[in-house]
């Protein structure tokens, strides 16, 4: 792509045969591969918005879980969910690839699967770089765009704590997994082919929602994130998290790897139209209290310890 690898344990050839073959498959989704580097015009007034985020197998996945075409869908929709929280629109996408001789024969499907998660979120791909290497790995580094882009810190006491879609599928399928059982296909396919909320984001965005994080780490850990950057305690109706049939409450509150938006909002939001919109469920959760980075759980409205999360996640 954009810019030759050092490495040449593929070959320099092989290399240039295997991004000449992704290309291909992009089609007109690729755009700019071949200059040294890309080029993008914001549109005037916007802000840049990049992140960067990396899938290594046996870290993030384990190869007898998902597809190649998975991994690549499953990788490139994380990083373009960091997007979705800033309320940003993807406009350009980088990927670049740490391929072992085993992935080989599965470029192409890896290739699909990144072109599907580019197509769905919107966006272009615009360069990237091939090596070889010991085990898979992928860093997808994103660029979008937002006129106002959403943060962590927009938070203050009185706010209402808002989340998207149902939590927990992905908690249990690496549960399932990590016990040698399989997981319902229900669960399978959240961990497997989640979804960056990028058109919810902007429309949470232009509704009132002043701070937004997606679900990475998991449900607790991210609410002490959002809470430590608004510096405000957040208090969780546990019984009033949304979970996919099947997830246990602690798949819900320690799974992570969701990729669902925890959201606070100054008034409150249209549960309703939001569903009819999106279909998915929005779901008012619990409340800040007052400053000071916290997070405090609620159970039929009575104060309870933070749920046991044991870091069955850290994947
Ligand atoms: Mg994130």
């Amino acid at each position: 792509m954009s810019t030759p690898s050092s490495d040449t344990s593929l070959g320099a050839g092989a290399e240039f045969d295997l991004i000449r073959s992704m290309r291909e498959r992009w089609g007109e989704l690729a755009v700019g591969i071949g200059d040294d580097a890309a080029v993008l015009r914001p549109p005037r007034g916007d802000q840049l918005v990049v992140s960067t985020d990396t899938t290594l197998e046996n870290v993030h996945f384990e190869r007898d879980w998902i597809s190649w075409r998975e991994v690549g869908y499953r990788g490139v929709t994380a990083a373009l969910s960091d997007l979705a929280a800033m309320a940003a629109s993807p406009a350009g996408v980088l990927i670049s690839l740490e391929l072992p001789r085993a992935a080989l024969d599965g470029v192409s499907d890896l290739a699909d699967g990144i072109g599907e998660a580019v197509r769905s979120a919107g966006g272009k791909i615009v360069g990237g770089n091939v090596a070889g290497g010991e085990v898979f790995g992928m860093t997808t580094t994103v660029l979008g765009f937002a006129w106002s882009p959403l943060t962590r810190a927009g938070g203050r006491p009185g706010d209402l704590l808002y989340v998207t879609g149902a939590l927990g599928g992905p908690g249990a399928a690496v549960r399932a997994w990590d016990a040698g059982d399989k997981p319902t296909a229900l669960h399978r396919i959240r961990f497997a082919h989640p979804v960056a909320r990028i058109a919810e984001a902007r429309w949470l965005a232009a509704r009132g929602v002043v701070a937004a994080i997606d679900i990475s780490d998991g449900l607790g850990g991210d609410a002490g994130h959002l809470a430590a950057a608004s510096d405000v305690a957040i208090e969780v109706q546990l019984d009033r998290v949304p979970r996919v049939a099947g997830a246990t409450e602690d798949d819900a509150f320690s799974g992570g790897e969701e990729y669902e938006l925890l959201l606070l909002a100054r008034a409150p939001l249209s549960e309703a139209e939001f569903a009819e919109r999106f279909g998915i469920p929005l779901t008012a959760i619990g409340r800040t209290i007052e400053r000071g980075a916290d997070v405090r759980f609620t159970r039929d409205g009575k104060r309870v310890a933070a749920p046991a999360g044991h870091d069955h996640f850290s994947r």
